[in-house]
């Protein structure tokens, strides 16, 4: 038995679900069936047995007329009647007490089927005969001051057998019948609805086997079983997203250190060779070194910053009054760049919230402001404006620098990525911040426009969903931050 539940266990779920079924309606079946046998057995032989009854009771009513005076001449006389009453595959018997027959009708049915007897009781009786026929027998007494008698039915139960064993017949074709189609059905139901989870299975093999790009094809019909597909399809994409980044990130990285190291290799073999001895060299190389240091720890630094953004785990936080915290950035700003105007218009951002932790919020902001600031040229203003609209919370941060050529622009939130690299790296650039910020605003369901014109000046447009959209902003400036 043990075993038999052991092998059961390691079945499919189609088999066991069908299997399952299939028991428990079988075992519903044999309950309410015998239940109805039951019951209709008890209705029709007891039909049977008050059939007897009544006809005993007709009987006696048709002697009550001649009362206490019945005696065996009337009996006799009551043939005609008796015959008139009886029903097909029946005997009446009135016999006396010696068990004599005083009158016998029957109709089809053969007389020595049984012997008649006396009762001094009332008497019902099931009898098999040899001949395996199976009557009913009834005896109920007769008496009068001149007769003493029994009244003695006998009837042939074959019919009635014959009608109870066509219903447990039918009864029982009917539930063999249910259970096989519940047994398919449910076979066929639990494949069917087990098909996407075999197809998940085959899909997952294949990425386990084959590469990461496989997703799981399925009917969306809407049900648990399409959403756990979408679900899953969603979770590779971003397995996959975050793999790729994760190999982006390494070679990127790697790429980007190999040239600081290779400048210091190059210049301290110099000193190996030379410059232990010559005081001018060591000092333009220790110099050179030294800035490649700097530069080595302050790419470490932003790489492990990039790397935080990419956490995937999503926190959602809010930033209340935003304006305080964006004025607050340009304030520090103004104090490390006092030759540098920051004009501000953030009234529309007072009464709202950001989906953004406000630490993230500074972040994004120094990372721009620190751009704006890096590549500007004589006119040395930075204009940050706040503006609700029905798409959201926007911040604008416009600077009228070097700007960037239109042919860089769709790479400029690449990682690494950076206009003209000599520009950058006189100006302490690594081409991680935007990428940064990117990340920082897309981890808030928010997206970073750049428009830029060369020489003339950038525009970043950063768009934030927010709940209730407020009035738009006032035009004049708020607050003006100048040297
Ligand atoms: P970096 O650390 O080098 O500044 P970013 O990712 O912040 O890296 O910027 C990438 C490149 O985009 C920079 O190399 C720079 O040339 C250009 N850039 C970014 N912001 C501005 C700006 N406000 N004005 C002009 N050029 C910009």
């Amino acid at each position: 038995m043990r075993k038999l539940y052991s092998h059961f266990l390691r079945l499919p779920i189609k088999w066991k679900l069908a299997i399952w079924s299939t028991f428990l309606l079988t075992l519903l079946f044999f309950l309410y069936n015998s239940l109805q046998y039951i019951v209709i057995n008890r209705w029709i032989y007891g039909q049977a047995e008050s059939q007897i009854e009544q006809t005993i009771n007709d009987i006696k009513d048709y002697y009550s007329d001649k009362g206490n005076r019945l005696n065996e001449s009337d009996i006799r006389h009551s043939h005609g009647f008796l015959k008139d009453i009886n029903e097909k595959g029946q005997i009446i018997w009135i016999v006396d007490e010696h068990s004599n027959p005083i009158v016998r009708v029957s109709n089809q049915m053969p007389l020595n089927v049984v012997k008649p007897e006396y009762s001094p009781i009332h008497k019902i009786k099931n009898v098999i005969n040899d001949d395996d026929t199976h009557l009913l027998i009834v005896r109920a007494p007769l008496k009068s001051a001149y007769f003493t008698g029994t009244i003695e039915i006998v009837r042939n139960q074959a019919p009635t057998d014959e009608l109870v064993d066509n219903i447990l017949l039918i009864l029982f074709a009917a539930s063999l019948s249910a259970i096989i189609l519940n047994g398919l059905g449910g076979y066929i139901l639990s494949r069917q609805l087990l098909m996407p989870i075999q197809s998940i299975t085959e899909t997952m093999q294949r990425i386990h086997e084959e590469d990461l790009s496989k997703r799981f094809v399925f009917y969306d019909n809407g049900d648990e079983l399409s959403r756990l597909g979408h679900i899953f399809n969603q979770m590779m994409n971003r397995l996959e997203a975050s793999f790729h980044q994760q190999k982006q990130f390494v070679e990127d990285a790697s790429h980007e250190l190999r040239t600081p190291v290779a400048i210091i290799e190059g210049h301290l073999s110099l000193l190996a060779r030379w410059g232990k001895k010559d005081p001018r060299v060591l000092e333009e190389s220790l110099e050179a070194s030294l800035e490649e240091i700097r530069r080595l720890a302050s790419l470490v630094e932003e790489l492990l910053h990039l790397n935080r953004t990419e956490d995937l785990s999503f926190k959602s936080e809010q930033t209340q009054n935003p304006a305080a915290v964006i004025s607050g950035v340009c304030h520090d700003f103004h104090s490390l760049h006092p030759d540098f105007v920051f004009e501000q218009h953030l009234a529309s951002l007072e009464d709202i919230s950001l989906p953004v932790s406000a630490e993230h919020l500074k972040q994004i902001l120094i990372i721009l402001l620190d751009n704006a600031v890096k590549y500007s040229k004589d006119d040395k203003r930075v204009v940050v404006t706040g503006k609700v609209t029905d798409e959201g919370a926007h911040l604008l941060i416009q600077d009228f620098g070097l700007g960037i050529p239109a042919e860089d622009l769709p790479r400029i939130f690449d990682r690494f990525y950076r206009v003209n690299k000599d520009r950058s790296r006189e100006r302490g650039g690594n081409g991680l911040g935007l990428s940064i910020a990117k990340r920082l605003i897309e981890r808030a369901h928010g997206t970073i426009e750049i428009t830029s014109e060369e020489n003339e000046g950038t525009t970043i447009t950063l768009t934030f969903p927010i709940e209730k959209p407020n009035a738009a902003a006032p035009e004049q400036p708020d607050n003006l931050l100048h040297p």
